[in-house]
């Protein structure tokens, strides 16, 4: 699925369909009928993580449209910062490690509670959750089109799940996601790698833990919007083997793994609004930028999601497992 730095950038383009009304619907999706959409006000959108929230609303808000005019990422930082009264999510059932975490704590989006307090759709489900899949995305005033024939030769353009034609005159195409009404979208913006709330503390202890630190980064509860290529050049840069058993690395070596990551997401969404490609190092590479041949393998936990994993032996070893020399506490 798409990695936090894409999500933003779909967030970035629904954004500018705020404050308009859904005038006309289509698309496949059988889950969540698109008709039933219809004449529903946009009124919010958020991202976190590697999902996106589209706020619906029967009515019209009082705040005008186009009341956001902030760039994404400064206002929603600045909606997080309003966020008050900690509410517990009702969220997954969450294994706490036995390091621990504060990430799970939720905060109720403060943007949905002046509409929620006092009008009739208070506690309804009026968040539409959009995760999406290895090849979602979300197209603007234009369709996905076929990029090659298929095995009969037909030009078939993809079927987008979910079509929005609105008042202004646009429209928006969700293509390859699954989406479903969703109370308000709990913010965790201190697991988000891309807010500037993201507690790198908390990141810290969770990839301390005692198992291989490849399986940490991808756990959404501490990295949220971390994905697979993250993981690999977050690896590579930091100079760190991805099987490397995270409460045997020195407190050093925890700190650039974190910050590598956080480091090459927020090039990789720079890069998104620039139009620039993200160059990648180690991903899906035979070489490393030294020239070294790269291994690659499927890991993950045992009975766990098995992600393909490139690394170079050369400029990661594996530490030996009696070697915690330079084991150091990390609070
Ligand atoms: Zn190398």
């Amino acid at each position: 699925m798409p990695e936090g730095p894409t999500v933003r950038k779909f967030h970035h383009l629904v954004s500018p369909f705020v404050g308009q009304q859904v005038v006309k619907t289509g698309g496949s999706s059988k889950q969540l009928p698109p008709a039933s959409l219809q004449s529903l006000w946009l009124q919010d959108t958020q991202v976190h993580g590697k999902k996106l929230f589209l706020r619906f609303d029967p009515d019209e808000e009082m705040e005008p449209p186009g009341s956001s005019p902030l760039p994404e990422p400064a206002q929603k930082e600045a909606q997080k910062k309003e966020a008050v009264g900690a509410e517990p999510t009702s969220g997954p059932v969450r294994q706490e490690p036995s390091a621990g975490s504060h990430c799970p704590t939720g905060l109720a989006a403060s943007g949905s509670e002046p509409l929620g307090a006092d009008g009739p759709a208070a506690g309804a489900l009026q968040w539409l959750q959009v995760r999406f899949g290895m090849f979602g995305s979300v197209w603007v005033n234009e369709f996905s089109r076929a990029k090659k024939a298929n095995k009969r030769g037909d030009w078939q353009d993809p079927v987008p799940r979910l079509v929005l034609y609105f008042s202004g005159g646009g429209f928006l195409a969700f293509y390859s996601c699954q989406m479903s009404w969703s109370p308000s979208p709990v913010l965790t913006p201190t697991c988000d790698i891309l807010s500037e709330n993201f507690h790198r503390g908390q990141a810290l202890e969770a990839l301390g833990q005692a198992q291989p630190v490849c399986y940490t980064l991808l756990d959404q509860r501490y990295f949220s919007g971390l994905g697979n290529i993250i993981k690999n050049e977050a690896l590579y840069e930091a100079g760190v083997h991805p099987l490397s058993l995270g409460s045997l690395l020195s407190a050093p070596r925890l700190e650039a793994l974190v910050d590598r990551a956080v480091e090459f997401s927020a090039s990789w969404l720079r890069g998104k609004f620039q139009g620039q490609r993200q160059h990648t190092k180690i991903y899906q590479k035979e070489q490393c930028p030294a020239g070294h041949q790269v291994l690659r393998e499927a890991l993950g936990p045992p009975g766990g999601l098995q992600r393909l994993t490139w690394w170079c032996p050369q400029c990661q070893p594996q530490l030996a497992p009696e070697e915690p020399a330079d084991q150091a506490p990390h609070a």
